[in-house]
């Protein structure tokens, strides 16, 4: 009897959640053979993109292609198997003084996906996406084959995979360069902003750190329309800390680390538990300017800390919407969604305001563009999809776009910016999706 492989695979968000075979395996010769055998296959990193991307009629996993092939601790370059994780990948280089050039706001995602998304940081202004650090990469395309990809080499399949969203075929190993750092610490300046006008003079006067970010309470009108805290910061070197880590600079201690349990009910969040959240994290900084150094975790990482906490939002799952407007209508478009968001009572747990900087015109099927971007989080519920096309159709009055990565339901003219991804194999439901809106 042939074994069975369905299972009910979901992404991030555990929404949509769908019933499909899923296999892994760890000789390439074995992935030959499925993606031969099958009509229909996508590629799966670590589940975090958040929508439907990495779920399709097959999903090829990398979990098990998690190999280190090589660490040239001169030139900081790594070559590992693509199901790798980057907290892996921290791991092992931090304690040899190289960091991520370019890191999401999780460790907890693949090389692959982290190519397949070409995913940005707080630094894309200052040093682009993921793909600007990455030299080569092996790819099976359709035939079963093999080929190497870089700027030299299969240069157009390099281009359409980077941003492609596995629709070129299955990243397997890849090539990439790391940063030097002296210390696993992170000089910030956390600053408070009253309201949009503020929070858009304090993103253009910090062009000059490497990293900025900032958390927005989405539910406030009026006059405190985008209050919010800027976050800024910068890689510390070793003469700046504090005596109790600067004798061991790239060491961390080992956190505790929660988890939540078990899915919330659905009534745990709600319009009031949002505004007590944003609230409370607003006051929870006293003052307009807080200076410190906190371990490189924290500050990149701080919703990895507590494991599962998608589970907060109910066994229904959540979405992130993640768009992208040009920088000179960044502020009217920006505030014309927040006002939306407040009006709707469906509040956003998180969301997080950054500016990009320009795009590589090279890296077409990449999301960012020079502009800011807003990420938030909503709960599924019978409102959500009237929101949804509200936004949609803010986003596209300003001239933006929806990042594919996190997107289950948004308008297909949004998220239609892939070119050279055309394939009878390698298919996402993600695809299908924009491309049945389509016709
Ligand atoms: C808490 C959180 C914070 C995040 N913050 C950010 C952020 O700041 N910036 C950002 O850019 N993204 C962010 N993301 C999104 C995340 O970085 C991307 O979705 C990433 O691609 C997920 O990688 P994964 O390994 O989990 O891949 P999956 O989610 O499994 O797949 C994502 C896409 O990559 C493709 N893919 C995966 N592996 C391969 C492979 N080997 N070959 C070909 N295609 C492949 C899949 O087909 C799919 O299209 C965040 C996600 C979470 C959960």
């Amino acid at each position: 009897m042939k074994p069975n492989f369905t299972q009910k695979v979901t992404n991030w968000g555990n929404f949509p959640v769908v019933e499909k075979e899923m296999r892994s395996e760890d000789s390439f010769k074995r992935i030959k053979e499925f993606v031969l055998n099958h009509n229909e296959v996508i590629a799966r990193g670590n589940g975090r993109c958040y929508g439907d991307a990495s779920l399709g009629e097959s999903m090829f996993s990398t979990k098990k292609l998690n190999k280190f092939i090589s660490f040239d601790r001169l030139n900081g370059i790594i070559e590992c198997e693509s199901g790798v994780l980057l907290s892996d990948v921290l791991e092992i280089s931090v304690p040899q003084g190289y960091f991520l050039y370019v890191t999401p706001g999780t460790k907890f995602i693949s090389v692959g996906g982290a190519i397949a998304s070409d995913v940005h940081g707080k630094n894309h202004h200052a040093e682009g996406c993921f793909s600007e650090y990455v030299i080569e990469f092996k790819l099976m395309i359709e035939s079963g084959e093999i080929i190497i990809c870089s700027r030299e080499e299969n240069a157009d399949k390099f281009w359409a995979t980077i941003g492609g969203m596995g629709l070129t075929g299955i990243i397997l190993t890849v090539k990439f360069k790391l940063k030097n750092i002296e210390s696993a610490y992170i000089r910030q300046e956390s600053i408070k902003a009253e309201n949009l006008d503020e929070i858009f003079r304090l993103f253009e006067e910090s062009d000059s750190w490497t990293y900025t970010v900032a958390w927005i309470d989405c539910l406030q009108k009026g006059k405190n329309i985008g209050r919010s805290i800027l976050m800024r910061g910068e890689h510390a070197f070793q003469h700046e800390l504090p005596q109790n880590v600067s004798k061991n600079p790239l060491r961390l201690k080992k956190k505790f680390e929660p988890t939540v349990p078990f899915y919330f009910p659905g009534f745990v969040l709600n319009s009031l538990t949002v505004k007590i959240f944003n609230l409370l994290y607003y006051k929870k900084q006293s003052k307009k300017e807080v200076k410190s150094f906190i371990d490189y975790e924290t500050f990149f990482y701080p919703l990895d800390f507590v494991k599962d906490w998608n589970k907060i939002y109910g066994r229904n799952g959540f979405i992130q919407y993640q768009m992208m407007i040009p920088k000179n209508k960044g502020k009217e478009g920006i505030k014309k969604i927040l006002e939306t968001i407040a009006n709707s009572g469906n509040g956003s747990f998180l969301a997080v305001l950054k500016l990009y900087g320009k795009e590589n015109p090279q890296a077409y099927n990449s999301f960012p563009f020079e502009g800011y971007s807003l990420a938030l989080d909503f709960k599924v519920n019978s409102k959500l999809k009237k929101l949804v096309e509200q936004l949609d159709t803010i986003v596209e009055e300003f001239d933006g776009r929806i990042y594919l990565t996190k997107d289950s339901m948004s308008k297909s003219s949004l998220t239609n910016y892939l070119k050279n991804v055309q394939s009878s194999k390698f298919v996402s439901l993600q695809h299908k999706r924009i491309i049945n809106n389509n016709s």
